[in-house]
């Protein structure tokens, strides 16, 4: 890489949603991204179609992150076909909400699978080609319920509390290689996700949080961004909120 390229970002799940609002906030910032989807392949030509018209670079990966060892691979496949790897965001996530004595397997599985296990797995292999790289930055998509629990969120309060774990574990061992590893919590942000909720349950969160609404996805990517600058890199290991303040901590 010389110093008129630009770094490469991956962001999981970047064809709507948070992942999409952090690709285009990526882009904006100089990276060069990875726009990766599940299913919303359309969606996601749009997002890197979009940064090209703004003049960056993007380029879409399709992936099922529910089967972890596809996460490894995406990372590999970004890596090979952009040249590397500086950034890697996972943010893609699924809910299977109920409670938990009536909680099927199948509900449990899907939700770690898809939140940890491939996070875990896209660490593993970004890391790897951080390493040769002498630098990374690997910045994971937890939830305030992952601090301060959730009821009828078992599996995904569960994989959001792992994420946290895995990043303070990982902050650890590759801080010598100059990879920062840090999550992001979110509260209770616009989207498709807490479109599923009823009036009723927003009006309730809304009344908890001190800044008196939800936040936005741009509330959220303009985080993201300034944990992938040069600005933070003094900075890992940390459980950054973003809540409105709905759980200081
Ligand atoms: P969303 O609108 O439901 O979007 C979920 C994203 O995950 C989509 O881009 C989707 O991609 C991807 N995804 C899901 N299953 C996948 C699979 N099997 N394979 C590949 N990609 C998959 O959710 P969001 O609100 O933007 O949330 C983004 C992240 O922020 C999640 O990790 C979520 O837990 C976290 N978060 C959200 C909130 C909130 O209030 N919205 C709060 C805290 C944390 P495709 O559509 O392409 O399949």
């Amino acid at each position: 890489m010389t110093d008129s390229q630009p770094r490469i970002a991956l962001v999981t799940g970047a064809g709507r949603g948070l992942g999409k609002a952090m690709a285009l906030k990526l882009a904006e910032g100089g990276f060069s991204v990875a726009v990766h989807y599940g299913r919303s392949s359309d969606e996601a030509e749009a997002v890197a179609g979009q940064i090209r018209a703004d003049g960056g670079q993007a380029q879409t990966f399709a992936a099922d992150l529910s089967v972890p060892a596809n996460a490894g691979k995406l990372v590999e496949d970004v890596a090979a076909q952009l040249g590397g790897l500086h950034v890697l965001v996972n943010n893609a996530g699924i809910t299977r909400d109920g409670l938990a004595i009536r909680m099927k397997d199948a509900d449990w599985d899907a939700v770690m699978a898809t939140n940890l296990s491939s996070a875990f797995a896209a660490c593993r292999a970004a890391i790897k080609i951080m390493m040769r790289s002498r630098a990374g930055r690997i910045i994971n998509i937890s939830s305030v319920v992952g601090l301060m629990g959730n009821p009828g969120q078992a599996n995904y309060v569960a994989s959001k509390a792992g994420l946290i774990g895995l990043t303070k574990a990982l902050a650890k061992e590759y801080g010598a290689r100059n990879i920062t590893v840090n999550a992001v919590a979110p509260g209770f942000i616009a989207s498709d996700m807490t479109d599923a909720l009823s009036d009723e349950q927003k009006a309730a969160y809304v009344a908890a949080i001190p800044l008196g609404r939800l936040g936005s996805a741009d509330d959220v990517a303009a985080l993201v961004a300034f944990l992938a600058s040069d600005a933070a890199g003094y900075i890992t290991g940390q459980i950054v909120g973003v809540d409105g303040g709905l759980y200081p901590h």
